[in-house]
């Protein structure tokens, strides 16, 4: 049976991560924070259950963006990892341009339907 392991890290490969299976969700964000925390006209995420996450490298570094949100990062290369908030107590929500493997479909934020990971 084939794995369905997909893994993600940052530019320079300290900071990896895992989880088996498919995410909750996938979208895009375009809000001002998201622009700004990854100098691009938007982003995609795709939310993860957090005890199906593995992270496999060195710990992330965090900056609190808003008030009980914490946009992790690489300590070394800078590249943004993942978005976690108080707000989204079973979830993190990871880059999907950091993962290494995996096919995604993805919906636009507040679409009418989720995205699809396939
Ligand atoms: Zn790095």
């Amino acid at each position: 049976m084939m794995s369905d392991l997909t893994k993600g890290r940052c530019l320079c490969g300290a900071v990896t991560y895992e989880f088996e299976g498919k995410p909750n969700w996938t979208a895009h964000c375009h809000c001002d924070s998201c622009r700004r925390n990854t100098s691009a006209p938007m982003t995609s995420f795709l939310g993860v259950d957090r005890d199906k996450i593995r992270f496999t490298g060195e710990e992330t570094k965090t900056y609190e963006s808003s008030p009980g949100v914490r946009r992790h990062f690489c300590g070394t290369c800078g590249s943004p990892v993942a978005y976690d908030a108080d707000t989204y107590v079973h979830e993190i929500h990871f880059y999907l341009a950091a993962l290494v493997n995996g096919g995604v479909k993805v919906c636009h934020w507040g679409g009418a339907k989720v995205g699809q990971f396939v």
